[in-house]
């Protein structure tokens, strides 16, 4: 309400009622002043209706315009071009919109951000509140547990994520409000290792729910596994010859050395095994060399027939002594762009496999086919053959189908990894397909030229 024309108003009236009551004195003035009176007073009612009607009006809009307001609608503002309290009034709501606008659109921003770092994070994070009923949960949670994020919200966690060892620690954090942390091991889909961290989210020093964030650490457990194993594996390696070589010198100076007729077949079986030690650690050598990040390829262009033969020749006593035959069915005209030492290595590793796992009079391909932008080379045996269950292990360090075979021809289990290695250094895939008593096809694909 404008203060000023209510003044104006009160005192206008007051004039006349002050007039009225002069004018009773007199009869002759009460006929005089009686139609101005009237008309005063009409005037004065009139203008009081116009000016509450415009107060009305004015009213409205603030009413209208902050009801907008409160539901979070600012794109309308109060204009109002008097100058009065009503004006700064309109003023001090328009800018109080302003803020909240500005304030609310801070807040937005801020959690967009959040929204993408929960998104792009590899962890599963789980909110639920304190009667454990999600709140949130971002993408990784889905591809964990094989869900569905949608209309995930308000539900208990226990409906959505069947796993009753989570459940339990979320009921642990949110009754003792303590940071929890353990490892879960789920079986559906594949197998996997998770280490789970619970923290109770506080609200006026009261939990008000749990945070999850669960790491998938089965990977690392997987190369944890693989390093003890094959500590326990090189050891075992080791100890093998070690072990004979010690025994063999022993009964040397225990008198064996005088044995003319053992002493030299004593010495011999220490020099196998001197030579099985020096294999094993030219294998560890060149593997731990190709799984070092170091490792350059010098690469080259070189025909790949040519190649092959110059491995062949190397086995030509081999070859005669197990009376197994090889055939070069490589084309003439194939060269590829590779490290040649290193393929050397492939081939030699393939053909010396091939000739030990074969049979008498056994026969050995070696050929090769364009398969798209690749060059794949075969190395085919007659030979005993990989059984079904152990080929998907077979490409791995220390493997080895009949272990004892494989040490008696001078093995280290350690061959077919170098292989592989080699092979996916290039940008190439290695594989076998092989049928037991039958024989077995090693393959590998590089990179055409
Ligand atoms: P090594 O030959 O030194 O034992 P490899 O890594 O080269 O080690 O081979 C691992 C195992 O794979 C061998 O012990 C053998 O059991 C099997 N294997 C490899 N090549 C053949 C083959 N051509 N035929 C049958 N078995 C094979």
């Amino acid at each position: 309400m404008n203060i000023k024309n209510h003044n104006f108003i009160f005192k206008l009236t007051f004039s006349y009622v002050f007039i009225i009551l002069i004018s009773f004195g007199s009869a002759y003035l009460f006929h005089a002043i009686l139609p101005g009176l009237f008309i005063a007073l009409g005037l004065a009612f009139l203008s009081s209706l116009l000016l509450t009607r415009d107060m009305t009006l004015k009213l409205h809009k603030f009413v209208r315009i902050s009801d907008s307001f409160s539901k979070g609608d600012f794109s309308h503002k109060i204009f109002l071009d008097s100058k009065d309290e009503l004006g700064e009034l309109a003023s001090t709501l328009n800018s109080m919109a302003q803020n909240l606008e500005d304030k609310i659109h801070e807040i937005e921003i801020k959690n967009q951000h959040l929204v993408a770092i929960l998104e792009s994070m590899v962890e599963g994070i789980i909110v639920v509140d304190k009667t454990s009923r999600i709140v949130s949960i971002n993408s990784s949670v889905e591809k964990i547990f094989n869900i569905s994020k949608q209309n995930l919200e308000g539900k208990v966690f226990l409906e959505v994520i069947r796993n009753n060892d989570i459940a339990e620690i979320i009921n642990k954090v949110l009754k003792k409000g303590e940071f929890t942390s353990c490892e879960l091991t789920l079986m559906w889909p594949v197998q996997k290792i998770f280490q789970i961290n619970a923290s109770p989210i506080f609200e006026k020093e009261e939990v008000s729910g749990c945070l999850l964030v669960i790491h998938d650490i089965t990977e690392i457990r997987k190369l944890e596994t693989m390093r003890r194993d094959f500590v326990a594996n090189v050891s075992h390696e080791l100890k093998t010859p070690l072990t004979s070589i010690k025994g063999f010198v022993e009964t040397l100076l225990e008198g064996a050395l005088e044995d003319k007729e053992n002493n030299r077949h004593f010495l011999k079986i220490i020099q196998e095994h001197g030579e099985r030690l020096n294999k094993l650690v030219d294998d560890l050598l060149s593997l731990s060399h190709l799984e070092s990040k170091e490792i350059l390829l010098e690469k080259g262009i070189f025909n790949l027939r040519q190649q092959v033969e110059k491995v062949i020749m190397g086995f030509k006593e081999q070859l005669k002594k197990r009376n197994v035959d090889i055939k070069n069915e490589i084309p003439a005209n194939i060269s590829i762009n590779a490290d040649k030492d290193k393929i050397e290595g492939v081939f030699t590793n393939l053909i010396d496999n091939a000739i030990k796992f074969n049979r008498e009079k056994g026969v050995i391909r070696i050929y090769s086919q364009q398969e798209g932008d690749k060059i794949k080379s075969i190395v085919e045996d007659s030979g005993v053959g990989i059984p079904d269950k152990d080929i998907p292990r077979i490409f791995e360090r220390f493997y080895r189908v009949d272990k004892a075979r494989s040490r008696e021809l001078g093995g280290t289990g350690l061959g077919l990894s170098i292989v592989k290695h080699i092979v996916e250094l290039h940008g190439g895939t290695v594989g076998v397909e092989s049928v037991e008593g039958l024989g077995s096809k090693f393959w590998f694909t590089l990179p055409n030229l």
